[in-house]
């Protein structure tokens, strides 16, 4: 099982997405972490724009791929 290790306080994780979810919260203070990738967004209006790569919920792609 690959470890991941913070930099910064020298916590370890099972897996990159909870190293980077810790790493943005309690490091960077990016309070609002994407559930799919880890990513941190400082505003909620920023993750929700984010999370929709990962929904699809994207009228205009589906189209496309319809
Ligand atoms: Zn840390
Ligand atoms: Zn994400």
């Amino acid at each position: 099982m690959p470890i991941f290790t913070c930099a910064q306080c020298g916590k370890t994780f099972t897996s990159r997405r909870c190293l980077l979810k810790h790493d943005n919260f309690h490091h960077k203070g990016l309070r609002f972490p994407c559930e799919h990738c880890g990513k941190g967004f400082f505003g909620k209006d920023a993750l929700v724009r984010h999370t929709l790569i990962h929904t699809g919920e994207r009228p205009f792609k589906r189209l496309v791929h319809a």
